[in-house]
């Protein structure tokens, strides 16, 4: 059992009222742990401490935010393989295969990326008319928001470049995934200064903590993951004080297969792109466009490929696939592919499995317009659609409110370049999908949110400019 607490002003912490929120394993359904059930004072408390922390945090030089955050992401990779364990815990993902240690690995790479990226002063001019400079200034406390799916990536991808621009940093994990993320905070904590990086944690029940950050007038800037249902809310609130945002939201990405691709060549890369960390993923492909040509081949092979993957509790090393993460996703999960089966061809699973094991699934037979193929599933689903012309599939997949990411499988690059030139996404994949890195910024267009993550576009948004004339 983790009796997590939360890390205010350095110190490790309870709520102030005592209270508390158990936390489960979705494998086994065991509680593992607890953790604080933070009221708003205890969000006064971690905002102050912030407050206070930024007044010399950002006074440090730029070499010497670059080393607190260096010394940062060695932590990180000296306990990999502990906050692997937790994330597989309490989030489900399977230690091996593109699970815990491949979130890890993420989580380290960009950590130690994000160390690197840095703002310099910008001369605009320099002439007998006088100098102009562009300055970048930290923007003071930064809330981050996280979801449940990729607790530490995600958390790292907030407060790193947040950290190393100069701002202090709140952070609050999703209740169903608290405790990988209270036990990071308290390791870095060991390296940074008191207050520069707090965590609180709440279960949404009693009044959520997400909700106070973003209204919160001590908080300047919200860095939220989620869904766009609560992304919206969080713009509404952030109104009234004017904060920055990132909003980083759900997506419904379709993956378009050319006529020319070799079926049993892209099954596994398709299954990935579709199945990582069960579906589960923001950017994993939630659509499945395939050319009348090959579509049966290509459902075949998907199909045999699917079949080999094992799935169950995470901590066994040699599962590959876990379950879903929480009820209400099962349900979500449960109602639409009830509905796909209905109106298409259950190729594979279709029926929910024990707790909440949900199969691997593959229905065609779909179009857009069904449940299936319009809403973000997030789960261990896909639906595929066959498609006549290529013109009729980009306008398929660009029949979406969502616009994160989307991807073109083919075996010439050139046209595939084409194809994805016309998608209203903010990233596109050729013969893969989903596969971000840190020298590339991130980000959704439409209702996929706005703003983008990763390389110095990313940290710009952790800034204000200021401009000094002479
Ligand atoms: P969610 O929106 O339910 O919760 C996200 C976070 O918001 C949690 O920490 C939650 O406690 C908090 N929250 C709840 N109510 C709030 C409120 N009123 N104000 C502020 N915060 C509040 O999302 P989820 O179910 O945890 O995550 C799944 C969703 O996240 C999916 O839609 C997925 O596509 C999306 N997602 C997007 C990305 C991306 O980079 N675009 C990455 C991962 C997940």
């Amino acid at each position: 059992m983790h009796t997590a607490t939360m890390t205010i002003g350095g110190r490790a912490v309870q709520s102030q009222s005592a209270a508390s929120f158990e936390v489960r394993n979705p494998s086994t359904g065991e509680v593992i742990g607890s953790a604080p059930n933070a009221s708003p004072a205890d969000l006064d408390s971690a905002v102050a401490a912030a407050q206070t922390a930024f007044a010399s945090w950002s006074k440090q030089s730029d070499a010497e935010l670059q080393a607190a955050c260096q010394a940062a992401a060695e932590k990180i990779a000296a306990h990999s393989e502990e906050l692997a364990i937790l994330i597989t815990q309490e989030q489900g993902k399977p230690l091996n295969g593109l699970g815990s240690r491949f979130e890890m690995g993420g989580a380290s790479a960009w950590a130690s990326h994000t160390c690197g990226l840095s703002l310099p002063m910008k001369v605009l001019q320099d002439n007998a008319q006088g100098r102009v400079e562009l300055h970048r200034k930290p923007l003071g406390v930064v809330g981050s928001i996280t979801p449940w799916n990729f607790p530490v990536m995600i958390a790292i991808w907030h407060l790193m470049p947040a950290l190393r621009s100069g701002n202090t940093v709140v952070i609050k994990p999703s209740p169903q995934t608290p405790l990988a993320t209270l036990r990071l905070v308290e390791l870095l904590n060991e390296v940074l200064p008191a207050g520069v990086l707090n965590c609180v944690t709440g279960d949404d029940q009693t009044g959520s903590i997400g909700a106070a950050m973003a209204a919160h007038t001590g908080i300047r800037k919200i860095v939220f993951t989620g869904s766009c249902a609560t992304g919206q809310k969080v713009m509404q609130s952030a109104a009234l004080t004017m904060k920055r945002l990132t909003l980083e939201l759900g997506g419904n990405d379709a993956g378009i297969v050319l006529p020319d691709c070799d079926p049993k060549a892209i099954a596994e890369g398709l299954f990935w792109s579709s199945f990582i960390n069960s579906g589960q993923t923001c950017a994993a492909m939630k659509r499945l466009y395939v050319h009348e040509s090959i579509h049966d081949d290509v459902c075949e092979q998907l199909v045999a490929y699917a079949k080999t993957v094992p799935m169950g509790d995470g901590m066994d090393e040699n599962n590959l696939l876990g379950p879903v993460q929480n009820r209400m996703q099962f349900d979500t999960v449960a109602r639409l592919v009830a509905d796909a089966r209905k109106k298409g061809d259950v190729l594979l699973g279709g029926e929910p499995g024990d707790g909440l094991f949900f199969p691997a699934t593959l229905i065609a037979g779909l179009k857009n317009g069904d449940a299936l193929v319009d809403q973000e599933q997030f789960g261990p689903a896909l639906p595929i659609i066959r498609y006549r012309d290529v013109s009729e599939a980009i306008r398929a997949a660009n029949d979406s409110p969502n616009g994160l990411g989307g991807s073109v499988w083919s075996r010439d690059i050139e046209h595939a370049r084409q194809v994805a030139r016309q998608l209203e996404c903010g990233s596109v994949w050729l013969n893969k999908h989903g596969a971000i890195q840190p020298n590339a910024p991130f980000g959704g267009t439409k209702s996929s949110g706005f703003g983008v993550e990763f390389t110095e576009d990313g940290l710009r948004e952790y800034t204000d400019p200021q401009v000094i004339f002479s």
